[in-house]
């Protein structure tokens, strides 16, 4: 069974907990919110599927890369779609293909209060919360076997995330069912802390003496692409700026520890 000694071995993927036929294993975080998976032994069986489908290491599948990566550069026609996304609006654009052809599509918004977390899209108002870069280690209880149902109902399915939440679906839904399945990974500098993030919300609602019901990781509205800033809108209608978070980040001090293992980059740190 499935047993992480260095917790750079493990990137959190969920794989393993959706694959155990007995539910034996749960998703717990540590004391920086960082989930890693628990196995109960009076459920445990040995079976060896959990550690079998864990894509976290030099072996995971290349079956389907090309001998040589073909790349293009693109941007979305509608300047409003590029000024509300991150980068470019390619996941819009691709995302958008998959819905009006009756698709589903999974990527990154909120739960609760800003909690961020993977969610399930059919329509286009829903993608729109996936607009965005967020700057935590998303949640993905849950959504791998949602992914997997999705898929054998018959449905195109799109996933989006970082490199190692593809590849750890990639392997978990194996090659019967992979058809049907896009995968979009994001350009990914690490993942940082869920629980500092938490932390930092009520700070800044502490200091603002108010409620936050909006949150832009990297607001381009002002600076446009020339500098990273994020903010905070209040329920007085309050915008705040800030970039206390944003150099956090990019001293690289609240990555989760595989980052620094990251089996899908050469070296995760110069892609900034
Ligand atoms: C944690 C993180 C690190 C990044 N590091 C880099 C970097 O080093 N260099 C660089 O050029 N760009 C980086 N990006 C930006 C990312 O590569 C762009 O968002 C991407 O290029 C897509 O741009 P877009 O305009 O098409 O869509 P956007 O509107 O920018 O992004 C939306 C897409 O990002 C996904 N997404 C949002 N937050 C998360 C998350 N927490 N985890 C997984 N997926 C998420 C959504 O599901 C959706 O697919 C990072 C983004 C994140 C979330
Ligand atoms: S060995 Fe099998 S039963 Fe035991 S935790 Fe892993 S997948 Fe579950
Ligand atoms: S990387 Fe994914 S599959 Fe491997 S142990 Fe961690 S959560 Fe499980
Ligand atoms: S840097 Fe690598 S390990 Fe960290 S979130 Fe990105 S893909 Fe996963």
């Amino acid at each position: 069974m499935i047993q992480i000694k260095d917790k750079a071995d493990c990137c959190g993927c969920t794989a393993c907990a959706s694959i155990c036929p007995k539910d034996a294993i749960t998703m717990e975080p540590d004391t920086l919110g960082f989930k890693y998976p628990k196995v109960d032994l009076s459920k445990c069986i040995d079976c060896g599927l959990c550690e079998k489908v864990c894509a976290f290491n030099d072996n995971y599948d290349k079956s389907r890369n090309l001998k040589e990566p073909e790349i293009y550069a693109a941007r979305h026609k509608d300047i409003h779609e590029i000024e509300t996304s991150r980068s470019g609006a390619a996941f819009i654009a691709i995302s958008d293909y998959i819905l009006e052809n009756g698709g589903i599509v999974y990527g990154v918004g909120y739960k609760d209060h800003f909690r961020v977390a993977h969610k399930r899209a059919t329509t286009k108002e829903e993608r729109n919360e996936f607009k965005g870069s967020k700057y935590v280690q998303s949640d993905l209880d849950g959504i791998f076997r949602q992914v997997k149902e999705d898929l054998k109902q018959g449905n195109t399915v799109l996933f989006s995330g970082t490199p190692c939440q593809t590849a750890g679906l990639n392997s978990y839904i194996g090659k019967k069912l992979r058809e049907n399945l896009v995968l979009v990974d994001i350009v990914c500098h690490g993942v940082p802390s869920p629980y500092i993030w938490r932390d930092y919300l009520a700070y800044i609602e502490k200091k603002y003496k108010n409620e936050v019901v909006k949150v832009d990781f990297r607001d381009k509205s002002r600076i446009g692409w020339s500098g990273h800033i994020e903010s905070f809108i209040f329920n007085n209608g309050r915008k705040v700026e800030s970039r206390i978070y944003t150099d956090l980040f990019y001293q690289h001090i609240m990555l989760r520890p595989s980052c620094g293992n990251c089996h899908y980059t050469l070296n995760s740190a110069t892609l900034l």
